[in-house]
């Protein structure tokens, strides 16, 4: 496994739009383990592989629920028990805030071997699902701070 070096908000990357995966063979193995030891490594919650720049809509999240998970192709089927809670995001260092999300959110999504779960997320683990999408569309936690 290797390190991946961790892209700021001034990187013009971290705006644009990632793409479905399709392939999910070994080596999208490699870059998912490779995103875990990252993310281990900088003691976060969520790592979206666009924050390693890669423009795939993936993440990985260490959930209190259900440990580690790796959510592929996410979409939010129901978000509800909206919110304001402290925030902060390994590609804005230094910066925290209080932001609105949904507390309570079922995604479908794939694993990495591309097979299909719908699951339910809560409080601080549904927070970071939303964070790590909004990634995946060029979204930054900073865009949505509420005063
Ligand atoms: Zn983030």
């Amino acid at each position: 496994m290797a390190r991946l070096t961790i892209i700021k908000q001034d990187n013009p990357l971290i705006r644009k739009q990632s793409k479905i995966v399709d392939d999910f063979s070994p080596r999208l193995h490699e870059i998912l383990d490779n995103m875990q030891e990252t993310l281990f490594h900088a003691r976060g919650m969520g790592l979206a592989a666009i924050q390693v720049g890669i423009l795939y809509r993936m993440a990985v999240i260490i959930t209190e629920e259900y440990g580690v998970v790796e959510i592929i192709n996410p979409i939010i089927k129901t978000a509800k028990n909206q919110r304001v809670d402290s925030e902060g995001c390994l590609s804005c260092p230094g910066i925290s805030g209080r932001v609105r999300r949904p507390h309570l959110v079922t995604l479908e999504y794939q694993d990495r071997n591309g097979k299909k779960h719908t699951q339910t997320f809560r409080g601080i683990d549904a927070v970071c699902c939303c964070h790590e999408i909004d990634h995946m569309n060029g979204i930054l936690f900073i865009d949505k701070m509420e005063q």
